[in-house]
């Protein structure tokens, strides 16, 4: 393991176009339940419906019900050491970019500036009606809110049954293309598109890094069976010496 830490930063530390691919995992160490984790939310209520954009247009009021508490509690959630390893990395040129699947909006809280959230983001609310935008914890209280001009106030997060955006996923898919090196991490990279990220990388001769507690992504060249928390920061601190 000690070796596979020191080949990872020996390779990381003369780049300077790098990209990350964080999933559910990065955030499970802040305390946030994954999508289907054991006593997650998700568990008492099947994403499939109460997470689509068809639910939500029915019965907004159950949508805020169950969601809207996490949504204005934004601000109890804290980015973890692995958050703000990834930061540093971007601080010290390494990384450009982050992609996430995540909604919580941690890498934005922990420093990192090139979040690319390829699934929307909690921290921003918009009105259906008027498209006037409001930022988490400062959502008008009601189940569901309301905006102003009387229409309803939707998470800015992709629900099912709604499409990614367009131009957040050329982003992702430039971000991926066009690294030398992407660390995957906290993500099984099963669900498109970021399933499809990791191949693109690799096929414009990226290495690809996944740090992962169970091994996803097979072609992976270099595979860090570790909680992000512990190992980010261990390759930073070394990337640091080997930079000296
Ligand atoms: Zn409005």
């Amino acid at each position: 393991m000690e070796h596979l830490y020191s080949e990872i930063s020996r390779l990381l530390a003369p780049l300077h176009h790098c990209t990350a691919l964080t999933g559910a995992g990065i955030s499970a160490e802040s305390g946030i339940a994954t999508f289907r984790s054991k006593g997650g939310l998700w568990e008492t209520y099947d994403p499939a419906i109460y997470a689509s954009i068809e639910f939500f247009r029915k019965d907004p009021s159950k949508y805020w019900t169950i969601r809207g508490d996490f949504i204005r509690n934004y601000d109890s959630y804290q980015p973890n050491a692995a958050h703000y390893a990834l930061a540093e990395l971007g601080s010290m040129g390494i990384l450009q970019a982050v992609i996430t699947q995540n909604i919580d909006g941690l890498h934005t809280k922990a420093g990192s500036t090139n979040v690319i959230e390829i699934h929307g983001s909690l921290r921003h609310i918009y009105c259906l009606s008027c498209g006037a935008k409001f930022t988490a914890p400062h959502v008008p209280e009601g189940l569901p809110p309301y905006c102003a001009c009387g229409g309803v106030l939707k998470p800015g997060t992709v629900l099912f049954g709604e499409q990614l955006s367009q131009d957040v996923l050329l982003q992702a898919r430039q971000a991926s293309a066009t690294c030398n090196a992407m660390l995957v991490i906290g993500t099984s990279a099963v669900v498109q598109p970021a399933a499809s990220l990791p191949y693109l990388a690799q096929q414009n001769g990226a290495k690809i890094i996944e740090i992962n507690i169970e091994k996803a992504f097979p072609d992976a060249d270099y595979f860090l069976q570790a909680k992000a928390g512990i190992a980010l920061p261990r390759i930073v601190e070394k990337i640091k010496k080997i930079r000296q």
